[in-house]
């Protein structure tokens, strides 16, 4: 079993095709700076879950959340190409 925070999996899931539809950097350090910025205006959702088997768990979440997700990766996105860090 393990624990996992799905907030940071729906992040990583959308955050490439935010990125994609915009203008900012996409370096390592401009990513990671993008993600920790949305995960720190997200709230946390942990859950337990089998290895192996998030996706069944994570799918009830998804539309209920992905458009909060997505607004944070976009604010997150707008202040790491106002002032990037690399
Ligand atoms: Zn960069």
């Amino acid at each position: 079993m393990e624990l996992i925070n799905y907030t940071e999996i729906m992040v990583k899931e959308q955050l490439e095709e935010v990125i994609m539809s915009s203008e900012v950097c996409r370096c390592e350090q401009c990513k990671l700076d993008i993600m920790a910025i949305a995960l720190n205006n997200l709230p946390p959702r942990y859950v337990v879950t089998e290895k192996g088997r998030i996706f069944s768990k994570v799918q009830a979440f998804n539309t209920q959340i992905s458009v909060d997700v997505v607004g944070a990766i976009t604010d997150a996105v707008n202040k790491v190409k106002g002032k990037p860090n690399h």
